[in-house]
């Protein structure tokens, strides 16, 4: 698939370790028609002459109807560090995509369970701001963990996104620290019942989507399936091995 270029129109730290970027497409070229949940892979120049271009997959965390592509960057090893140093207001990036099938079916899917861990809130803003954007009757559970309250990304506009959607529902849990004293959410990982029962569907028509390291995708994954989800309920996108 052909390599586009983007100008970073956009760049802020969305946390203490995660960046967040707005692209948009240089010379007037089209955007990347995409779908809520799909991921585009950001290259950057070769190291060295020859090389091929380095390039990592980012979920899309914008939504279709936006006019600018927004990636939700966590900044750790080296491809990240790079992007940290190279990917500035106005810099040039190129982008491929879109790729992947992480989407629901909003037409079909009424129930819909996102499970998000750190920067695995990525698709799912994609698929709340296009919820929201186009007010779809779906109902939608947003349980999201982060380790620590600092590490919580969106946390300001998730809120908001709740006000405006009366079928969202968010629920954030932090799970390594006490959280700040007028916290109302959890303070440790979320049960399968608590799972379950915050799932507007229940176990039989909720479509669970899970997104987040590999590690955290697996164990909730497995965690659902024994609870008795059946499998082509359950979907999950894997980041890799992100602390
Ligand atoms: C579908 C998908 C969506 C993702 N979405 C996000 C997101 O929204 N936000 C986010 O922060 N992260 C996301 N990731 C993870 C992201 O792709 C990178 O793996 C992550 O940013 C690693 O960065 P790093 O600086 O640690 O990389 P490095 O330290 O450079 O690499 C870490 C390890 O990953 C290997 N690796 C991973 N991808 C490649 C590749 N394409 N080519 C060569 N080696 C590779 C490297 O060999 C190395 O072992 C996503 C991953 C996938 C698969």
């Amino acid at each position: 698939m052909k390599t586009e270029t983007y100008r970073v129109a956009k760049a802020w730290n969305a946390t203490h370790d995660v960046r967040a970027y707005r692209l948009v497409p240089e010379n007037g070229a089209a955007m990347v028609g995409y779908k809520p949940g799909q991921f585009v892979m950001l290259h950057l120049p070769p190291l060295e002459a020859g090389k091929p271009d380095e390039r990592r997959a980012y979920s899309i965390s914008s939504a279709p109807h936006e006019s600018e592509l927004e990636l939700t960057i966590k900044i750790h090893g080296n491809f990240t560090q790079r992007v940290n140093r190279e990917v500035v207001h106005d810099a040039r990036v190129g982008v491929s995509g879109p790729f992947g099938v992480f989407c629901p079916d909003f037409s079909k899917e009424q129930f819909i369970t996102m499970i998000a861990g750190g920067v695995g809130i990525a698709p799912f803003m994609s698929y709340i701001r296009h919820a929201t954007h186009y007010k779809l009757p779906n109902k939608l559970t947003l349980l999201y963990s982060n380790k620590t309250f600092k590490d919580t990304i969106y946390y300001h506009e998730l809120q908001e996104l709740e006000k405006k959607n009366p079928n969202l529902m968010v629920m954030f849990t932090i799970t390594r620290e006490e959280p700040p004293s007028d916290w109302r959410w959890k303070k440790s990982r979320f049960t399968t019942e608590e799972i379950v029962s915050h799932s507007t569907g229940g176990l039989n028509n909720t479509h669970f989507y899970v997104c987040g390291s590999t590690e955290m995708c697996n164990a909730m994954t497995k965690q659902l399936q024994e609870a008795g989800v059946p499998r082509d309920r359950t979907k999950q996108e894997l980041f890799g091995n992100i602390q």
